[in-house]
């Protein structure tokens, strides 16, 4: 079931195995997802628009063939580290503002768990989608699975200046940012 957290927005928690969390954005009948799970959740749609944070199969596994775009980070389709599963419908994600709805999402490239890992921020809501780049309570994620602690750091000195109000990392629980 998908909990709403803002907006046109919500959550599905997909604790079967590695408690990922896929959001959702939807408006005007069209919708948006950010990741999509270890492929054990039932999204029961295929959305108009799949971005992923990154390609660990944890975030990817539940991308289905017939899904007609799905966007994913260049240098993550290149980089060669374990546990990641890049579906075969992925293009690279242009990394562009992308308009959806009255919603406007921007993209950042935050390296360090990955090499093609990304944060978006949803300037309508103000909600700050980190993948597996940052987690609630200043956590961070792993930089031996092919990516690096300098980049991570670095990654995370950007997340820092961005103006967001609520972090939705990939893993575990959305945090509102202090004022
Ligand atoms: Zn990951």
């Amino acid at each position: 079931m998908f909990e709403k957290i803002g907006k046109n927005t919500s959550m599905l928690r997909t604790d079967e195995r590695v408690c990922g969390t896929i959001y959702l954005i939807e408006e005007g009948g069209k919708r948006l997802i950010i990741d999509s799970g270890d492929g054990d959740a039932e999204i029961g749609f295929a959305p108009d628009i799949c971005i992923l944070t990154h390609g660990h199969f944890d975030h990817t596994s539940g991308v289905e063939e017939n899904w007609p775009c799905v966007l994913l980070h260049p240098a993550e389709a290149a980089f060669k580290g374990p546990y990641l599963k890049i579906p075969k419908n992925a293009a690279p994600n242009p990394m562009k503002p992308l308009i959806f709805g009255s919603h406007l999402l921007e993209f950042f490239h935050t390296p360090g768990h990955t090499r093609g890992s990304i944060c978006i921020l949803d300037r309508k809501t103000g909600i700050l989608f980190s993948g597996d780049t940052a987690f609630a309570g200043g956590g961070y994620g792993r930089t031996d699975l092919g990516g690096n602690e300098k980049e991570m750091e670095e990654s995370l000195g950007l997340i820092s200046k961005i103006n967001y109000k609520l972090l939705c990392p990939g893993h575990g629980d959305i945090e509102k940012r202090e004022e």
